[in-house]
């Protein structure tokens, strides 16, 4: 009988680094870029297609997997927070 190596798992293998099957997660060795001209300003990696983003008013482009905290995005997308007065003053 040979000597070969069963494969393990599920018949679709995906990836033998990252595991994925279609694609590769970035910093896979498989990994190849993609071209992309819009690229994170908080990671400065590229977006691709299939990514969720934001883009701001001046052009800029975040991953929504980047985006650190909801007072950065509030700033970044140029909303301003208040603080309510006054909700009983109907006049
Ligand atoms: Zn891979
Ligand atoms: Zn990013």
């Amino acid at each position: 009988m040979k000597n070969y190596k069963k494969k393990k798992g599920i018949f679709k293998m995906g990836c033998e680094y990252c595991g994925r099957i279609n694609g590769h997660e970035t910093g896979c060795p498989n990994f190849v870029s993609p071209k992309t001209n819009f690229n994170c300003c908080y990671c400065k990696e590229g977006i691709y297609d299939g990514e969720e983003f934001l883009c701001n008013c001046e052009g800029q482009y975040i991953h929504r997997d980047c985006i650190p905290g909801i007072d950065f995005v509030i700033n970044w997308l140029g909303y301003e927070v208040k603080e309510m007065e006054n909700s009983n003053c109907f006049d």
